[in-house]
């Protein structure tokens, strides 16, 4: 018999398919069962009235198992930040992060990847490289076991964990069908954001994908090439002309405004003629938003973190450029929970032996 099929990785529409496929009798009531593992974190097809023969078959042929807690960290009273390191079934370590937005909400930050290979000088994920991509199960099962392990009230989603989203396209892809399939989970797409460094093949393959209410940003965070191809290597291969060309062909609607955001890094990207630089950077590319990111420094810092009054003197720039801008909170330091915090360099060394 084939291997289990790890449902968290599936549409509903899938899993019945499967259901129809693999087990021989009772695939009438797999859409309920469905629902109740995503909405609920459970799969008990006993509890649908199944006899043992084909409740033995549904746990022969799909498999529920979400990812091991290993540790949790928690930061703030109340509206609280917090990390949740998991184990995936091969033994290796993801991280994703949650992050109260105000008002109640909560935007979980995933990952896509175990490690990274964009190597951004500034992140700690890519000091790790990368182990391998998530699947799809992998993906969604970050946001089930905040749900339904820590009970963690997530309303939206943004892909900006440890990894590069574009770089494992196929499984976000699919865990963006599983995120919105109406018979499961059911978030809305405007609740999600997928977040590049400028993968420019991804782009445009996420645009053919017709997600038309999908969120993309973009991590600029150096408005020349010379600075970008010394903090991102990425772009020694796509420059920034690239870039902008696959961004001005991203615009699933017509009121979409693309995120750009910028790791502020003083003494670095900080300066006059570098918000004049995002502004050009930002011209042709319609509505945006610009989302500054005050640098949290890592084990191996770049720099120091950048002062309030450096942020608001950037951020004055930005907007004398005619920019929209918004302050990332920083939220998480303490607990090693915030942009370009995440990863374990430990980790990747014990498993290199
Ligand atoms: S910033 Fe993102 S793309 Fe760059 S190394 Fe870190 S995880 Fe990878």
């Amino acid at each position: 018999m084939s291997e289990p099929h790890p449902i968290a990785g599936l549409t509903s529409a899938q899993f019945a398919e499967a259901a129809r496929a693999r087990v021989g009798r009772g695939h009438g009531v797999a859409r309920a069962f469905y629902r109740d593992a995503v909405g609920a974190g459970r799969f008990e097809p006993e509890a649908h009235g199944l006899s043992a023969a084909p409740a033995a078959s549904y746990r022969a042929s799909f498999a529920f198992a979400l990812p091991e807690v290993l540790r949790t960290v928690e930061e703030g009273e109340g509206a609280i930040t917090a990390k949740q390191v998991l184990r995936l079934a091969d033994g290796l370590e993801v991280e994703s992060v949650l992050l109260p937005m105000g008002h109640g909400r909560h935007t979980l930050c995933v990952s896509s990847q175990v490690g990274c290979k964009m190597g951004c000088t500034f992140c700690e994920t890519g000091r790790m490289g990368k182990l391998r991509d998530l699947d799809a199960s992998e993906i969604v099962g970050q946001l089930l076991v905040a749900r339904h392990v820590h009970g963690w009230p997530v309303r939206n989603l943004v892909f900006m964990g440890m990894g590069e989203a574009l770089d494992n396209f196929h499984n976000v892809l699919q865990s963006l069908r599983v995120l919105t399939d109406p018979g499961g989970l059911a978030i809305a797409q405007e609740r999600l954001t997928v977040c590049t460094v400028g993968r420019v093949d991804g782009i445009r393959h996420l645009a053919d994908a017709g997600f038309k209410r999908l969120n993309l940003s973009v991590s600029l965070n150096a408005p020349d090439d010379p600075l970008r191809d010394e903090l991102m290597p990425v772009n020694r291969k796509t420059p920034l002309s690239k870039l902008q060309e696959a961004l001005r062909g991203y615009r699933p609607r017509a009121n979409f405004a693309l995120g750009v955001n910028y790791c502020l890094l003083p003494g670095i990207n900080d300066a006059r003629e570098h918000a004049t630089g995002v502004a050009r950077f930002c011209a042709p590319l319609g509505r945006v938003m610009v989302n500054v990111i005050p640098y949290n420094p890592g084990t191996a810092p770049l720099t120091r973190a950048p002062g309030d009054d450096e942020v608001d003197r950037f951020i004055g720039w930005l907007r004398d450029e005619g920019l929209p801008v918004r302050r990332r909170i920083t939220k998480g330091r303490s607990v090693m929970a915030a942009c370009g915090q995440l990863g374990n360099v430990e980790l990747r060394r014990s498993r290199r032996g």
